[in-house]
């Protein structure tokens, strides 16, 4: 069995032109109008496809098709929200590939052993609502909802997540978590350049990074650039720089087995003639090691400490994010695997640079991840693309690995 492919790049499309950026891009930020938008042609979908649909406290939209057991369903979904000036295919693949193997099983009138569970989470970008993930961090019973529900936006505190679901009519009954379920399987693309250079169709995603990310903030004290003598100076910015050079020298000296990087640096007074009082920079440390990830943190911890002790400043330090790496049960991966085989593609077992709603769901059921190359690995960028002939084949794979679940246990 083979899902209709031109039905599914047509529908890709469709949703693409929801918040359409750019020649090929979306921006469809979560709990926007434009998410709204998406959401009721999904579930439009979903109820014309035969499926029951449920939507829970968060916003998260599940599509039940019956099986011949009431056992619980085998999932399969990912997102439908983009982050600013964002690509097609990021998160809307995953949902709307899974919609494809629903309708061709409705196509051949065939009935799962196991009933199916279409999912698309709420807010995996986290562009507004901190933390990203957010719905399949809730829905694995991972993080607390009421505290979810108030968290404010980044750009406007009066609203808040509650608030936006509220407004655009998300705010559904179901208690997150409420529908147990089989497995999880996201189709989703690579987003960098490892499957497209080595030329392999299918990536089987085996585990997914840990990522911790910190946000220090170094004090010393503003004064004048020409008249304050070196040895009188409390120059923040001077230790920014020398704790940046720190991380950046770590990962090159391990060649990447562990990766920290320092993306945003703020100088206050932030002026040409000032010496900087304030420096706020952020740090991400990411591995698939548990113990690289904890070692790179409290060297560079400890680095902290020594510059700011010897230039005698005073810091802040504030834990944004700690997820663990994720390892994706065997069980799993070899049921994408046989199904890749089966349809005569190349793959390769490899593991995810990015964070995603899998990682999240492997803590509450056996869960993986398939990805399809990304050409040239761009991603996050509204010149994202993945050739049809990839997106066809995930698609596939995906429907392959379900009915694989299905028949197996
Ligand atoms: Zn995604």
């Amino acid at each position: 069995m083979k899902i209709n492919a031109q039905r599914l790049l047509e529908n890709l499309d469709r949703y693409a032109q929801i918040g359409k950026k750019g020649r090929i891009g979306v921006e469809r930020i979560a709990l926007s109008k434009e998410d709204k938008q998406a959401r009721d042609l999904l579930k439009s979908q979903m109820i014309d496809a035969g499926l029951s649909v449920h939507i829970d406290r968060l916003g998260n939209m599940i599509g039940i098709r019956k099986g011949k057991t009431d056992s619980n369903p085998i999932a399969f979904g990912s997102h439908l929200d983009t982050v600013y000036s964002g690509g097609r295919y990021d998160g809307a693949l995953g949902v709307l590939a899974g919609l494809e193997l629903i309708q061709t099983l409705n196509d051949t009138n065939t009935i799962t052993d196991k009933p199916l569970a279409l999912v698309n989470f709420t807010n995996e970008e986290g562009v507004r609502f901190a933390p990203d993930m957010m719905g399949s961090h809730v829905y694995a019973g991972m993080a607390d909802l009421e505290e979810i529900l108030n968290a404010p936006a980044y750009d406007n505190p009066n609203e808040s997540v509650g608030s936006c679901l509220h407004a655009i009519g998300y705010n559904g009954d179901m208690e997150p978590g409420a529908i147990s379920f089989d497995a999880f399987f996201e189709l989703h693309i690579e987003q960098g350049p490892v499957l497209e250079l080595e030329q392999i169709n299918i990536g089987v995603v085996e585990q997914v990074q840990g990522i911790y990310w910190t946000r220090y903030t170094i004090k010393g004290e503003a004064n004048h650039a020409g008249t304050t003598p070196v040895y009188y100076r409390k120059d923040a910015g001077y230790a920014a720089a020398k704790i940046q050079k720190y991380v950046g020298d770590y990962t090159r000296k391990r060649n990447g087995s562990v990766l920290t990087t320092v993306g945003s640096v703020k100088f206050s007074p932030d002026a040409i003639n000032i010496v900087p009082e304030l420096a706020e920079f952020t740090l991400d440390v990411r591995s698939t090691d548990e113990s690289f990830l904890k070692k790179a943190q409290k060297k560079i911890d400890d680095y902290v400490v020594k510059v700011v002790e010897k230039d005698e400043l005073s810091f802040e330090r504030e834990e944004m994010v700690r997820f663990g790496p994720v390892r994706f049960p065997f069980t799993m991966t070899d049921t994408v695997q046989t199904a890749t085989k089966s349809l005569g593609l190349s793959y390769k077992r490899m593991p995810s640079g990015a964070g995603h709603d899998a990682q999240m769901m492997a803590h509450f059921c056996p869960s993986t991840m398939i990805f399809i190359p990304s050409v040239k690995g761009i991603s996050h960028n509204v010149e994202e693309y993945s050739h049809d002939h990839d997106v066809e084949n995930g698609a596939n794979v995906l429907l392959a690995a379900v009915l694989g679940r299905s028949v197996a246990r």
